[in-house]
């Protein structure tokens, strides 16, 4: 050690990572060596992407590699790479910093993943800390490729590192790790190469271990389909994606016009966000000529793919391309587009190969594809095609799709009807579907919060506009069974259904908008609707919540209460109006609240509460 030896604290996050790597990881301990190699390949893939576009690079000549050496005796494992290196500052905050972003974010998720199942741990990439899963002391030896000298960090993974200046070395980076008692095992051969092959047969460089290359270096996806096999492409998924699991759904294809392209693409089993694990970041590189120009690329696909995992690789793209310049460019927009059809293409097919096999994909990734429903225009269509929905012709958890829907409409019907609930079972006992069903005219449930702006997105399909059961001027007149409309139930006069509904409007007030005769209602004796006819009450709950969220008050729009003239109690609250004003007029206000209830709308619990002992009271004759 040089005199010019200075010592540094780990970063606070950085030490509790290393605790849980060091003390809840035990049983993933292979996957240290995976992470080192991985971090190698990155360091490689930078340095060859350099060496294109940069002229003086120290070293240029060696060969871009990397090397295990296992020393038996001395207990050692030492990996070695020709990559770009790192220089003593990068040194001191690449291994002393945790450099995701969100970083406390991270270490807090990957602390809840050691808990519920170690295998989830594969997916976060624990990174160079993991060296301390083996190891009892790991030493850093790195030159840069810019040729400033090369330096040494040490540390026992405690709680603080040392940096000093170590000269003679050649470019790139060398990892010296002191193995613990218990890890002395992988100072063998062979348990090392067992390894190497499980998790990195992929990593495009030769991996040479005690002298000999282990791992396959051709890029798969350069490689025809017919010659890979399942488990090449699951294993290639495991090395793209960090996973354990194997993919739902994989895609391979290589077109030449309108670019030439040749992409390998996989839908993951689980999906991570929806599991609590935060924003999962885009997993899908992209190459150029097998030359890795954008890792976990951001311009490659919509946003709304970013759980895919896999590559692609064009070789119309200027190699020396900057990562900025990824994102303007006009090449890659293509390519984006390009590839997005094809991927919904693909799904499209898959959707009609395995429906069940779709519906699986659909529960869990569904709502990235509604995401893009309502954020990317272009491929509305494609998506409108793909999207699922329970209805009230669909089995209990089965989704049903708008091409099946159309397929089923009775004549004279020309629009597709949905509603949204909380579930199936609330949807169904609720006011807005009686009349649909005395009709027998399917209806779509929408049942996650973010449905009912996917529908209003989209609009129509197949030329049918899609409108919400909750629309003041909703005609169902001409669809279904038309025989179902004819009254046959005693309804109030006509007098007296216009006087009542002049005095509901005067006793509700600023309430309600306009006191409507309903012509769909059944059984229930009053719901609200919306005269907006974009507005669905779903919506309007939502918009009020993230309000509130602001700090703002909730903006309700007007709403229209619709009774049903034949219902035995609104026709009983006619005649209350001339014999106990004022009780008929907590009656209606009840009738009212239950009203919003229905809709998923917000009323006042604790008047209502108040109001419902004062009417129990009477009805008990307390
Ligand atoms: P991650 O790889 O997820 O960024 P790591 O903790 O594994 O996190 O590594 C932190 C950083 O240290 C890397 O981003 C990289 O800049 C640097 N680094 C790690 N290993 C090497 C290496 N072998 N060669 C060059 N740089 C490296």
């Amino acid at each position: 050690m040089s005199d010019k030896a200075t010592t540094h604290e780990f970063q606070a996050e950085t030490k509790k990572l290393l605790d849980i790597v060091i003390n809840s990881l035990y049983t993933e301990r292979d996957i240290f060596i995976r992470e080192l190699i991985s971090n190698s390949s990155d360091a490689l893939e930078k340095m060859r992407h350099e060496s294109l576009t940069k002229k003086d690079v120290f070293d240029d000549h060696v060969p871009l590699e990397v090397t295990i050496e296992l020393d038996d005796k001395k207990h050692t494992m030492t990996i070695t790479d020709t990559g770009i290196g790192m220089t003593r500052a990068e040194l001191e905050t690449n291994l002393g910093t945790i450099a995701h972003s969100g970083s406390g974010d991270f270490v807090a998720e990957l602390a809840e993943a050691a808990r519920k199942d170690v295998n989830l741990i594969g997916q976060f990439g624990v990174g160079f800390y993991a060296a301390f899963m083996a190891g009892s002391k790991v030493t850093v030896q790195s030159r840069s490729w810019d040729g400033s000298e090369g330096n040494e960090w040490i540390s026992d993974g405690s709680g603080s590192f040392s940096i000093s200046e170590c000269p003679g070395l050649h470019r790139g980076t060398k990892i010296i790790i002191d193995l613990k008692d218990d890890a002395q095992d992988y100072a063998q051969k062979w348990k090392v190469e067992n390894i190497i092959k499980q998790y990195s047969t992929f990593v495009p460089f030769p991996i040479k271990l005690e002298g000999e290359t282990v791992n396959t270096v051709q890029a798969i996806w350069t490689r025809s389909k017919s010659e890979i096999t399942d488990e090449e492409y699951t294993d290639f998924y495991k090395f793209v994606a960090n996973a354990s699991d194997e993919p739902h759904y994989r895609l391979h294809f290589s077109i030449d016009a309108p670019l030439a392209i040749n992409a390998v693409l996989f839908v993951p089993k689980e999906n991570f966000e929806s599991m609590g694990f935060g924003r999962v970041d885009p997993g899908v590189n992209l190459y150029c000529q097998r030359i890795l120009i954008d890792q976990h690329s951001e311009n490659i696909l919509p946003e709304w793919l970013r759980f895919l995992k896999g590559v692609v690789d064009s070789e119309d793209l200027p190699l020396n391309i900057s990562r900025q310049a990824l994102q303007d460019n006009a090449l890659v927009m293509k390519l984006r587009k390009v590839i997005t059809k094809r991927f919904l293409k693909f799904l499209a097919e898959e959707a009609k190969r395995d429906s069940d096999f779709y519906l699986d994909f659909w529960n869990t990734f569904g709502i990235y594809l509604k995401e893009g429903v309502t954020s990317d225009y272009e491929y509305q269509k494609e998506l409108a095609q793909l999207v699922r929905f329970e209805s009230s012709r669909s089995e209990d958890g089965k989704a049903t799709s708008f091409a099946e829907y159309v397929e089923r409409m009775g004549e004279g019907q020309e629009e597709i009807y949905y509603i949204n609930g909380p579930n199936r079972a609330a949807i169904e006992a609720g006011p807005y579907v009686e009349m649909f069903n005395k009709k027998g005219i399917e209806i779509i449930y929408t049942m996650e919060p973010i449905d009912d702006f996917v529908l209003s997105h989209l609009g129509e399909f197949d030329g049918k506009k899609l409108v919400s059961a909750d629309r003041a001027d909703l005609d169902l007149s001409k669809s279904g069974d038309t025989e179902a409309d004819e009254d046959k139930s005693e309804k109030l006069s006509s007098d007296a259904g216009d006087d009542l509904m002049t005095w509901l409007k005067k006793s509700l007030g600023d309430k309600v908008a306009e006191v409507i005769e309903s012509k769909r209602l059944v059984d229930s004796p009053a719901m609200i609707v919306n005269p907006d006819g974009y507005m669905t009450s779903s919506m309007e709950r939502i918009m009020a919540a993230s309000r509130m969220e602001k700090g703002l008050a909730p903006e309700a729009s007007k709403k229209n209460l619709e009774i049903n003239l034949a219902s035995p109690l609104i026709k009983q609250l006619a005649e209350l109006v001339k014999s106990d004003e004022s009780f008929a007029a907590d009656v209606a206000a009840q009738i009212y609240d239950n009203a919003m209830i229905q809709a998923g709308l917000v009323v006042d619990p604790m008047v209502m509460v108040e109001r419902n002992y004062k009417i129990l009271n009477k009805a008990v004759g307390a």
